[in-house]
C-alpha cells in the first residue's frame, strides 16, 4: 500500500472546492508542509499496529501521515464538510478502506471512540487546545501515549515543572494523568493560514497507575483551580474556601498534608495538591 501525501497547492484547492476559508473560530491552521506531519509521525513513534486517535483533521494533512504508516485512524472533526470528505480524500490518496473512520462531532462532547485507539496525534485546534485534551485523557483511559500540536505558550505550560514561571492549573491537570515533554518546535510557516504564534509538539504518556480515583480527581481539580485562581496568594487564603472556610481551616488541613499553609500553588506537584484533597 502506498498513501500520497497532500501537497500544499492540493490543499488550497481542496479548500476552495468545498468552500473553506480557514476560520479562526474553530482554530483552523491546515499544515501545509509533508516533512511537518511526518516529523509528528515519527516523534509519535506510530507503527503498523497501532490505533490512533485523530483530533481536527480538516482537509487530511496528518491523517494521511498516520495512515501511511499502516496504522489505523479514527478521526473526529467538528466542521461537517471537511468531515463529509476525508473518507474520499484518503481513498483517493491510496489509503485502504476500513483503515480511517470519520466521526463527525465537536471533541469536547465524544464519549466513545470505536475500537478503542491507545494513541493521540492531532494539530489541535488552538481555541480548545488543553479543555479537549483533559477531556480526552479523562474520557479515554485506553489512550496511553501521543504527540499533539499546540501554541507555543500551551506546550510550555502543559510540559512545565513546579516552581517554573508558567507552572498553572493546565500543567498540574495534565500531570494527574501521566508525563509531559516538549517535543520540538514548529515554524508557523507550515501553516496556511500563517498564525500569529510559534507551535510546539507535547509529546505524553499515560503513568501505568492511576493517581486516584475520579472522587479524587474532582477535588484535587477543584483546589487547583482555586490555588491558581489567586495565583499570588499564600495557600491558606487561596484555598481557604476549599477548606474549612477560614485560613485557619485550611491551615489545619495544608498541614495534615504535610504542606506549609504559607506556600503557593506554584510551589506544589499534583500528589501535593492529591494529598491536600485526601486530607
Ligand atoms: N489536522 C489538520 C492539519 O494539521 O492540517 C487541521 C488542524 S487545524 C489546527 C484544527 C482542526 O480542528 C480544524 O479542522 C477544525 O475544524 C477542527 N476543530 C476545531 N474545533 C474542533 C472540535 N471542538 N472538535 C473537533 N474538531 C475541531
Amino acid at each position: 500500500m502506498t498513501v500520497h501525501l497532500l501537497g500544499a497547492a492540493e490543499i488550497r484547492a481542496l479548500a476552495a472546492e468545498l468552500d473553506v476559508t480557514p476560520t479562526k473560530k474553530l482554530g483552523q491552521n491546515f499544515v501545509v508542509d509533508a516533512n511537518t506531519v511526518r516529523k509528528i509521525v515519527q516523534v509519535g513513534a506510530v507503527g503498523p499496529t497501532d490505533r490512533v486517535v485523530e483530533i481536527g483533521p480538516g482537509l487530511g494533512s496528518l491523517t494521511l501521515a498516520v495512515l501511511e504508516t499502516g496504522a489505523r485512524v479514527v478521526a473526529v472533526e467538528i466542521d461537517h464538510r471537511l468531515a463529509a470528505r476525508l473518507a474520499q480524500t484518503a481513498a483517493a490518496h491510496g489509503v485502504p478502506e476500513g483503515a480511517l473512520t470519520v466521526i463527525d462531532a465537536d471533541a469536547l462532547q465524544v464519549t466513545e471512540l470505536p475500537g478503542e485507539p491507545s494513541v493521540l496525534i492531532a494539530n489541535l485546534p488552538y481555541n480548545v487546545s488543553v479543555p479537549v485534551l483533559l477531556h480526552f485523557m479523562e474520557t479515554f483511559p485506553h489512550l496511553q501515549r501521543g504527540v499533539v500540536m499546540v501554541q507555543a505558550e500551551v506546550g510550555e505550560r502543559l510540559a512545565a515543572p513546579p516552581g517554573s514561571k508558567v507552572y498553572g492549573a493546565p500543567s498540574v491537570k495534565a500531570a494527574w494523568y501521566g508525563t509531559w515533554r516538549l517535543a520540538g518546535t514548529v515554524s508557523r510557516q507550515v501553516f496556511w493560514p500563517v498564525p500569529g504564534v510559534d507551535s510546539v509538539l507535547v509529546g505524553f504518556h499515560r503513568d501505568a497507575v492511576a493517581r486516584g480515583t475520579e472522587e479524587e480527581r474532582r477535588r484535587t481539580f477543584r483546589l487547583v483551580d482555586a490555588a491558581f485562581g489567586q495565583r499570588r496568594k499564600m495557600l491558606r487564603q487561596s484555598l481557604s474556601a476549599e477548606l474549612g472556610g477560614t485560613s485557619a481551616a485550611a491551615s489545619v488541613v495544608l498541614e495534615a498534608a504535610g504542606v506549609a499553609p504559607t506556600e503557593r500553588g506554584e510551589q506544589l506537584t499534583v500528589d501535593d495538591f492529591l494529598r491536600i484533597a485526601r486530607a
